[in-house]
């Protein structure tokens, strides 16, 4: 996976969801985000925002 989420570090704020501009972040039921691959940028603004550092955003060696 190229998006990593800490489940540990992560508080379930919601920002990631709110803050990625290609709608591809939602809450899971545990209130944890879920990442949709297929339409991630990696444009990196969820690891950037994330309050608790708990993103880590990796561009696929395809599309560097
Ligand atoms: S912004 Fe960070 S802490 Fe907030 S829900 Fe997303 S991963 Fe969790
Ligand atoms: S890297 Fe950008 S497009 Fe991909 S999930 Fe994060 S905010 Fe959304």
């Amino acid at each position: 996976m190229s998006i990593k989420v800490d489940a540990e570090k992560c508080i379930g704020c919601g920002t990631c969801e709110d803050i990625c501009p290609l709608d591809c972040i939602r809450m899971d039921e545990a209130g944890k985000p879920f990442i949709k691959y297929e339409l991630c940028w990696y444009c990196g603004s969820c690891q950037i925002d994330c309050p608790c550092e708990a993103i880590k955003v990796t561009i696929p060696f395809l599309i560097r």
